[in-house]
């Protein structure tokens, strides 16, 4: 489509075009209703086929085992930063937390709030950005639960391998690699995401839970804030995000249609390979900022030699259709998304691009 951007969005991010053109049309009239899925009752069969269904995908396309329940929240990532000690830090125990960058860092802040903390391991501060390998990662007694962040969005690492916590429950924040890549869920008691990145828009947070970890929530947890609330009314105790709901829905058939985990895994390899090929041959021109085992398939995080550099790239950048190349604030210089919804096409281009402006600039 000639006038849609090459979209490398952090988030709220690319959504697939098939997508977006189904919700255009269904946004009058729904299955022939003659309202849109927005208008309706979040009571109505229509919503809760919705809701059953979009269930379902994550069940089949995580391929989770038996005993997790999928569950759709709001407040975002940020707000499961907060419920998850809430919910699991109970009295005498120690929540504990691998620091890998800025998530993973609010996540910590949010469980000090509420309890007793312990880093079990951390990125190291100076040299490529960095997750610390398995066995630097070292629990407290009685820990409530170790939290990972699988990806860290801002830096452009992540994770490859995951820990073996034992009877310790492993809770991971995937907010921006979930259903990018295959992965076994069965070691994780709790996972979560924000939409916006890989899953649809913004406004809904999927969260994966496993039943037998619910047992102990405190009784003083505030009614919204409990993970019992949800579980026990199909994510439907008050008004949900219907159309974020919805719009999960058409992305997770989307992967479905698209060939499933694995196609789409194997594409944002075929992807992420353009562009960091494009980075890795380019004799120093461009710097890679994750250690290269640690490599992100979803964030590309890279340099140029001079802010002057930085700032030519990101306006010729501009000037060709490319759009969100532009680094977080907090560490700067350069951050290519590419997750599930970004074409090849667009990081093709973008590896071209980026092969173009050294040959007029290096
Ligand atoms: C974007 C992001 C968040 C924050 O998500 P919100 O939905 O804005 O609260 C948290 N963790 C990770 C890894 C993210 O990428």
């Amino acid at each position: 489509m000639a006038n849609r951007a090459y979209n490398f969005n952090a988030g709220p991010a690319a959504l697939p075009l098939e997508v977006l053109k189904q919700a255009q049309e269904e946004i009058i009239d729904y299955g022939g209703i003659g309202m849109s899925i927005m208008e309706i009752s979040h009571r109505s069969k229509q919503y809760e086929q919705v809701n059953d269904e979009t269930q379902q995908l994550v069940q089949e396309l995580m391929e989770l085992p038996a005993g997790y329940k999928v569950l759709f929240m709001q407040g975002g990532a940020s707000t499961q930063f907060a419920m998850v000690p809430m919910n699991l830090l109970t009295p005498g125990k120690t929540a504990a937390y691998v620091l890998t960058g800025s998530w993973a860092d609010k996540a910590y802040k949010e469980a000090q709030l509420f309890g007793e903390t312990y880093i079990a391991a951390a990125s190291k501060e100076d040299g490529p950005l960095n997750i610390p390998a398995l066995d630097e990662i070292q629990l407290p007694e009685q820990a409530a639960y170790l939290h990972v962040t699988s990806n860290e969005t801002i830096a452009g690492t992540q994770y490859f391998a995951f820990p073996d916590t034992g009877d310790v429950p492993l809770i991971g924040d995937m907010s921006s690699d979930i259903l990018s890549r295959r992965f076994d869920a069965s070691p994780f008691s709790l996972i979560y995401a924000g939409a916006q990145k890989n899953l649809g828009p913004s406004g809904v947070t999927l969260v994966i839970i496993r039943e037998d970890l619910l047992r102990e929530s405190p009784a003083t947890i505030p009614t919204m804030l409990r993970y019992d609330t949800y579980t026990s009314n199909n994510s439907l105790y008050n008004t949900p995000p219907v159309y974020s709901v919805y719009m999960m829905n058409l992305v997770l058939k989307w992967i479905r249609n698209s060939g499933g985990i694995d196609a789409v895994e194997r594409l944002n390899r075929e992807k992420t390979a353009l562009i960091y090929n494009a980075i890795d041959n380019s004799g120093g021109f461009y710097e890679g900022m994750a250690a290269k085992k640690d490599r992100s398939i979803m964030n590309i995080t890279f340099k140029l030699q001079s802010d002057e550099l930085e700032k030519k790239f990101l306006e010729d950048a501009s000037a060709n259709g490319f759009v969100g190349l532009k680094g977080h604030r907090s560490v700067g210089h350069m951050r290519a998304s590419t997750y599930n919804a970004v074409p090849y096409e667009s990081c093709k281009a973008l590896a071209e691009f980026m092969v173009d402006f050294q040959r007029r600039n290096g």
